[in-house]
This record gives structure tokens, C-alpha cells and sequence, in this order.
């Protein structure tokens, strides 16, 4: 399969991308035996179908040939066009396995080679096509969890460094599978993500999170509360609209909340999320940058986002005091966020040690196990009501 074709086409046009198509099959004819194969299976995709091969070594070098043959530029309308491949790789070695499934292995393992940076090849292995099943049954449920009440919102304290009071907690998903168990985030928001069941589940979450947050503030306990928010969602044409709707459908308050984004969400398209953050903020949300130091900033676009306060990321604050590099980083993160008038947050404090020199830095806020782990509401309701507000 054909890196970025639609680039080409979409540039170009389709008749020059007809053409590309026909000089990329003759290239690739020219790296092939006599007795070989080659058949286009439709847009971009081609196969090449080798007999008589005695061992993996020898399709490896057809597909390192067909790399090299296509990496000269293609003379186009005038233009030099640069194309890469992306291939995979499938060896019939019991000599029993039906046409279709060695096309499937060789689809897998293609699809690899493009989750790894494409450009390159990748050699199927029959743990490629577990874990594709697996994805695909993961998927499957994933699909029905809502419904099926398998979420639930996990809560985690965020204090005041300076007196030690409960600030606001961050909302964190949980997935309680019916058989795998407790399913991290880490494994299904990015699985979420790419099949765009992310959009479904985040409105779950909002909506969620504005409930609980309504039932606190009705307890008596006022609660700022932050959510996450993954690239897809804050891209979605119909957010602002919805979050409007969810305030009024929960009779919540928007003032409570506060959306984290990362890095590299907000700073992929500065001009849209300076306009979308604008309509958070109209709205009276609350804006964080989540995983902050792990990304790529432009310390100039930082400076434009209408934002409130920074997350430190974990890495830092876990490795403070035994490297003294993460310990620069993390003062300086701190400086420039309070010169630019951001409130800090730091992430995962876990010993005494590290609240101690965040404190000396004078970061304002901290969160972690030192703290309290994420808890379910009606357990973190209970720890606040026992420690009184006062954390640490
Ligand atoms: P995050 O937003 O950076 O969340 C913080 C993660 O650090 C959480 O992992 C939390 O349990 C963990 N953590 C908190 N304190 C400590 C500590 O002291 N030490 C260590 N080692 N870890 C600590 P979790 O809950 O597994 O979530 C992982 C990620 O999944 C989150 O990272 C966030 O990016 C994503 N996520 C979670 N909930 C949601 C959600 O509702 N929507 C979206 N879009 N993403 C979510
Ligand atoms: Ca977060
Ligand atoms: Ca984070």
C-alpha cells in the first residue's frame, strides 16, 4: 500500500494520480521474476504473489528491491513526485492455508508496517493476527459498554500545595469488563479514539461528570472537576453545542468545570484551538494542558492560548529528586507558567519528598497516591468528608 496517496491525488487530481498508479505498477514489475505475480487490488494496494520461494530472506529482498526502485521521484506534470511503500510480508509455510487468509496476514502485517512509521516492511507473525482479533473483540464491547453500564468515572483528589485543602478532582474513565476485568484507559480511549467511538463516550463522560458534580454542590460540597478530552473531541464540529445542551439538560454549572487537553492536541492547530478554547471559555469552562514538558510547545503559541493552568506530567515529578534535569525542568515549567499567569498542577506525587520541593518551587497545586488514588464517587466522597477538606 502506497504512503499518503490521497496526498497525490488530492494535489494533483486523479488523472495524474491514474498515472502515478501505472508507473508505480511498472516500477514494481521490474523487481520481480519472470513467474511472479503482480496485481493491483484496487486504489493504492498491490500484491505480489511469489512461487517457489525457499525462505522469508528472499521476499525481504524483493520488498527492499521494490523500496529502492520507487524511491526515485516520479516525473508527473511537470513535477517530481515522491511516493514511499508500506508492506507486508506473509510466508505460506504449512502450504495449507487458504488464498484469502494469506492475503488477510500479509493485509496485517502491512497495516503494521504503517502503524510503525510506514516507509517500511513488516514480516507477519501469528501474534499480529492475535492481537488483531483481539483489537476487533475489544472494539466489539467497547461498542456496547455504555449501554451495557460497564463505565464508570473513578475520581482523584487535586490540592493545594500551600494549605493542603481540596482544590477540584480530576474525573478518570474505568471500563469494568464483563470477562477481561478492569480495562485501563491507556488501552481503550486510544482504540476509542481511532474508531471514532470516542465522540459517544465523551459524552458520557460529560455528561456524568456534570451529574456528580450537581449531586456534590447539592451535598454541600462545591466541586471543581476536571475532565479529559482526546484530539477527536475537541475537534468535533457539534462540541460546543452539545456541552451547551448537557449544562442546561443537567442544570449544572459550567464554572465547575475544567477540560484538559495535552500538548499536542492544542498545539496541533493553534488557530482553531485558540477559537474553540475562546468558546470553553464563553461557555465558563476552566482550560488545562495535560502531560505538559512531553510535547512539542511553541513557547510563542503558548503565550496565545486562552488558558488557566499547566499539568506538569508525571515523568517529571516521579524522577525529581535522583535527576537533576527533570528537576530544572520541572522549576522551570513552574516559572514560565506563573509569569505567563498560569495556575500549576503537578502530576503523580507520590512521596513526601516531591510535595516538599514542589512546595519550595512554589507550584500551587498537586495530585497523586501520596494524596489519594482515583476512587470511585460515593468512596471519595467519604475520604473528604473524613479528612474534612484538608488533604495533606
Ligand atoms: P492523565 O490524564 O494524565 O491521567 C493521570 C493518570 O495518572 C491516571 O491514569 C491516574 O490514575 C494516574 N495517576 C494519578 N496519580 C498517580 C501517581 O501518583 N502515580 C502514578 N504512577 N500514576 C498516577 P489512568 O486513570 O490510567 O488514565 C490514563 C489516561 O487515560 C489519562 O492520563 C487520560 O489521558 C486518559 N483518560 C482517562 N479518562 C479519560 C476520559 O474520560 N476521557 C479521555 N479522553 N481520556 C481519559
Ligand atoms: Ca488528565
Ligand atoms: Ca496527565
Amino acid at each position: 500500500d502506497f504512503d499518503r496517496f490521497k496526498v497525490v491525488n488530492d494535489s494533483l487530481g486523479h488523472l495524474i494520480g491514474d498515472q502515478l498508479i501505472i508507473k508505480i505498477s511498472e516500477r514494481v514489475k521490474k523487481c520481480i521474476r519472470s513467474g511472479d505475480t503482480l496485481t493491483r487490488l484496487g486504489g493504492d494496494e498491490f500484491v505480489v504473489l511469489m512461487d517457489d520461494i525457499n525462505n522469508v530472506e528472499d521476499s525481504i529482498r524483493i520488498a527492499e528491491r521494490i523500496q529502492k526502485e520507487i524511491s526515485n521521484s516520479f516525473k508527473l506534470a511537470g513535477q517530481d513526485v515522491f511516493i514511499t511503500a508500506s508492506i507486508g510480508i506473509t510466508v505460506n509455510s504449512h502450504k495449507s492455508e487458504k488464498p484469502e487468509d494469506l492475503i488477510r496476514d500479509a493485509d496485517t502485517a502491512m497495516y503494521r508496517a504503517k502503524s510503525l512509521g510506514k516507509a517500511r516492511y513488516e514480516i507477519f507473525q501469528e501474534d499480529m493476527h492475535q492481537r488483531a482479533v483481539h483489537i476487533l473483540n475489544l472494539e466489539g464491547d467497547l461498542r456496547q459498554a455504555i449501554e451495557k453500564k460497564e463505565l464508570y468515572l473513578n475520581y482523584q483528589p487535586i490540592v493545594s500545595i500551600k494549605d493542603g485543602h481540596l482544590t477540584g478532582m480530576e474525573a478518570l474513565i474505568r471500563w469494568h469488563h464483563p470477562q477481561r476485568g478492569l480495562v485501563s484507559p491507556s488501552d481503550f480511549i486510544p482504540l476509542a479514539e481511532e474508531t471514532g467511538m470516542i465522540l459517544n463516550i465523551g459524552e458520557w463522560v460529560i455528561r456524568t461528570a456534570l451529574n456528580q458534580c450537581k449531586e456534590w454542590r447539592e451535598a454541600g460540597y462545591p466541586q471543581h472537576l476536571a475532565i479529559n478530552f482526546s484530539a477527536k473531541q475537541f475537534q468535533y464540529k457539534g462540541l460546543i453545542n452539545f456541552l451547551k445542551e448537557t449544562i442546561q439538560a443537567t442544570k449544572a454549572d459550567a464554572l465547575t468545570l475544567e477540560i484538559e487537553i495535552t500538548e499536542s492536541v492544542a498545539m496541533q492547530d493553534v488557530d482553531f484551538s485558540v477559537q474553540t478554547l475562546r468558546e470553553l471559555q464563553k461557555l465558563g469552562f476552566q482550560i488545562s494542558i495535560d502531560d505538559f514538558g512531553t510535547g512539542y510547545s511553541s513557547l510563542g503559541c503558548l503565550q496565545i492560548l486562552p488558558l488557566n493552568s499547566l499539568k506538569i506530567d508525571r515523568c517529571f515529578v516521579q524522577n525529581l529528586l535522583d535527576n537533576q534535569g527533570n528537576a530544572t525542568i520541572t522549576k522551570t515549567i513552574i516559572m514560565m507558567a506563573h509569569n505567563l499567569g498560569f495556575k500549576v498542577i503537578a502530576e503523580g506525587v507520590e512521596t513526601k519528598e516531591q510535595l516538599d520541593f514542589l512546595r519550595q518551587n512554589r507550584c500551587d497545586e498537586a495530585q497523586g497516591f501520596l494524596i489519594c488514588k482515583p476512587l470511585p464517587a460515593d468512596e471519595i466522597f467519604a475520604f473528604i468528608k473524613h479528612h474534612q477538606n484538608k488533604l495533606i
